[in-house]
């Protein structure tokens, strides 16, 4: 484990291990097989990689994604980790030189799609080489009862019978304990350590919208929050992500469509504008973000509902991997239950499957529903407790309101029945608000007790209730009879009365408060150069074709932003930066920090505010300019300086511009009236005759 230590700082250039990182790859040293359950972006990857650059021979990583090897391969080449892989888009000869440089030992890890790995000739290699270990990742691709089943990964098992003595390790960010189950089941791992980390992703803020006017939300919510972040929009239909992608281009954003009917170069080139550059916004069907591990999604949008808990999970794991705040936002509404029952209801599959699919909606239109804690609701599917609301979804920010809807509801119920269960909502709808159209005429449903009781909500009210209804189960939507309603079991005791229900009460369109401060990753002095080193890394890249992030993270640039090392020896402290990459890189990214010298008025540990009047003082503005700029008053300019002038940093007189006689006056009023603290200051300025502005009394009172 010393040796592990080690290559963890050198190598990787991280400080310490993560959550179990270190017990798992002293699992897989001491030769057992383990099962690593861990959340995205929760460290994965070194718990095979390392092993494999310890262990004698080569690591083999069984991957699904063909497309993202290339990616992986070049971060850890970045790292000095001789890396490859095998895979269909290669040509013979590579092919044939991989090959040989494996036989050759010259290979520390090799990535190998399944249906590749267990074809004869890729066994017979291994048979003739040391392996050190292998990793199976994205495990859950073996089961049939996950989102991601994969058939080859089912023959997988074929490792552990051939290879019984090599450990194996195989890993996954989704299992509830029925995936877990068949993790261990199908890939014989029953004696495998299992390591399950806490699902939890704390810096991921959930917020599930009712879906009135979805566009202009999801709009609000990027001005807001992502005016310029990377993100992925999660749409249904193909065809929606284009009308998407194309309004966002509209809108003067940087969008790309993403979905299995485009052309498989357009799909490349899309994935690979999204990983390199920055600040684009990927709309896409699920088709795409399996394995895609950019570091610095900061968003996850859906404008349809996921089918299954497990599906959310994954798709919104995507963002902020990096571990920094990110958004898991979705808007929903009242199609998307009526499509998604029916898509679960209706199809050939097998009715095993359809009862599968059937439960996992459920749940996830419970979710969607819910009124108390999202988290919570969401790690106890995981099967994991949580004892306190978290704080951070939107039920905790801004809990909703509940009303006794049991009138409405037995109404709209009642006039499903009086229907004869055969309309859809909107014609139920019109019967209950009364409208008299043709065809409710010629039914003569106008005649109905029920036609027109329902003047209590407007129409869009009415459909939130119905979502909510059939959300619940209280209403069944019939396949075969075109979206008509059926009243479930569970309504009887409604209608009979001897029930009432808590329905959540349509948010008005409240402009929420506003969520704080836009979110900036840097001080505002500090922004300059970290736009400059943005850009340095970015050059980088860009010579040697990998995304930025494979360069350095997000996170390496932020604290070199913040700590400025100015030496080789201070940048092999940043975080993120390793043997190899310091090397490559640093001399260059110190002379980006030399390039932006900090003011020494600006060395100091106050707020983003202080810090931009003192910057512009430090340009030779006087209190006024800066005041106007920054459209303040003057007091809380002054009241900034003060803070500089009680450490030390700023000179009182220079900034006051108080002459000798004034400068006394006032101390002396303030000895006299031994004033200390600022609510103190009151006296002194009446005792001035009011002469003098607080923020000048406050910088003097400072200076003493
Ligand atoms: P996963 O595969 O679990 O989604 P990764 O293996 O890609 O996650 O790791 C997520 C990020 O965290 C990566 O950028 C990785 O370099 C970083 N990371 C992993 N382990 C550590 C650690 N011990 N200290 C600091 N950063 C780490
Ligand atoms: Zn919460």
């Amino acid at each position: 484990m010393e040796r592990a230590q080690k290559l963890l700082n050198t190598t990787f250039g991280y400080e310490d291990f993560r959550h179990n990182q270190a017990d798992i790859i002293q699992s897989v040293l001491s030769g057992a097989d383990a099962l690593a359950l861990m959340p995205t972006g929760g460290g994965k990857s070194l718990c095979y990689q390392i092993p494999a650059l310890l262990l004698d021979g080569v690591g083999i990583v069984v991957s699904p994604l063909i497309a993202l090897m290339q990616d992986q391969v070049d971060a850890l080449r970045q790292l000095g980790i001789r890396a490859d892989f095998l895979n269909s888009s290669l040509d013979a000869q590579s092919q044939r030189d991989i090959e040989a440089s494996l036989l050759s030992g010259e290979i520390d890890i090799l990535y190998v799609a399944p249906e590749r790995l267990v074809t004869e000739r890729m066994l017979s290699l291994l048979d003739q080489s040391t392996i050190a270990l292998f990793a199976i990742d994205e495990a859950h691709c073996v089961s049939q009862w996950g989102h991601d089943f994969r058939k080859d990964y089912q023959q997988l098992r074929i490792l552990h019978d051939r290879y019984p003595n090599t450990p194996r390790i195989a890993l996954t960010a989704t299992a509830d304990q029925r995936t877990r189950d068949e993790i261990i089941a199908q890939l014989a791992l029953q004696n495998a350590d299992v390591y399950i980390n806490s699902f939890d992703r704390p810096n991921i803020r959930y917020s599930l919208n009712e879906g009135q006017n979805a566009r202009a939300q999801l709009w609000e919510f990027l001005e807001q929050e992502h005016a310029q972040d990377a993100g992925i929009i999660y749409c249904l239909s193909r065809k929606k992500v284009e009308s998407t992608a194309e309004w966002l281009v509209e809108k003067g954003r940087t969008a790309l469509p993403y979905h299995a009917g485009l052309p498989a170069e357009m799909r490349r080139e899309h994935q690979s504008r999204f990983l390199r550059e920055e600040g684009i916004i990927m709309v896409a069907t699920i088709a795409f973000g399996m394995g895609i591990d950019k570091p610095d999604v900061r968003f996850v949008a859906h404008l349809n509902l996921p089918k299954s808990i497990e599906a959310y999970y994954q798709e919104t794991g995507r963002a902020g991997r990096n571990g920094e705040p990110a958004n898991a936002w979705m808007a929903y509404g009242l199609q998307d239950v009526i499509t998604l029952r029916q898509m679960v209801q209706g199809g050939d599959a097998e009715e095993q499957f359809k009862r599968v699919s059937h439960q996992k909606l459920e749940s996830m239109l419970g979710l969607c529903e819910l009124t108390s804690c999202r988290r919570q609701a969401l790690l106890a599917y995981f099967g994991e407790t949580q004892s306190q609301p978290c704080g951070n979804c939107d039920n905790c920010l801004h809990p909703p309101e509940t009303w006794d809807a049991t009138v409405s509801v037995q109404k709209a119920l009642s006039c499903v029945y009086r229907t004869d269960q055969r309309f859809g909502v909107n014609y139920i709808l019109d019967v209950l608000t009364g409208k008299k159209n043709e065809r409710i005429q010629s039914f003569q449903h106008d005649k109905l007790s029920t036609f027109g009781i329902g003047t209590e909500l407007n129409a869009v009210e009415w459909r939130s209730l119905f979502r909510q209804l059939i959300a619940m189960d209280f209403l069944h939507i019939d396949v075969d009879g075109y979206g008509a309603l059926k009243l479930s079991e569970k309504c009887r005791p409604l209608l009979r009365g001897e029930e009432t229900l808590q329905l959540r009460r349509r948010e008005k369109n409240v402009t929420k408060e506003k969520a704080g401060k836009k979110k900036v990753p840097v001080r505002g002095v500090d922004q300059e150069l970290f736009d400059a080193l943005r850009a340095c890394r970015m050059a980088f890249a860009n010579e040697q074709g990998v995304p930025p992030y494979v360069i350095f993270h997000d996170s390496t640039l932020i604290e070199i932003a913040k700590r400025r090392p100015q030496s080789m020896k201070d940048l092999g402290t940043v975080s993120g930066v390793g043997e190899q990459k310091l090397k490559r890189y640093g001399q260059k990214f110190i002379s980006v920090v030399l390039e932006f010298p900090l003011h020494p008025l600006l060395d100091n540990p106050f707020s983003d505010t202080v810090n931009s009047t003192l910057s512009l003082y430090a340009q030779g503005k006087t209190a006024d300019k800066i005041a106007q700029e920054r459209s303040l008053v003057i007091s809380t300019i002054y009241s900034h300086f003060s803070q500089a002038i009680a450490v030390g940093l700023l000179d009182v007189r220079e900034v006051t511009q108080l002459t000798d006689v004034q400068f006394q006056e006032i101390t002396a009023t303030m000895n006299l009236l031994e004033s200390e603290a600022e609510s103190a200051l009151k006296p002194v300025y009446e005792a001035l005759d009011e002469a003098y502005d607080y923020g000048v009394l406050k910088c003097v009172q400072a200076a003493l």
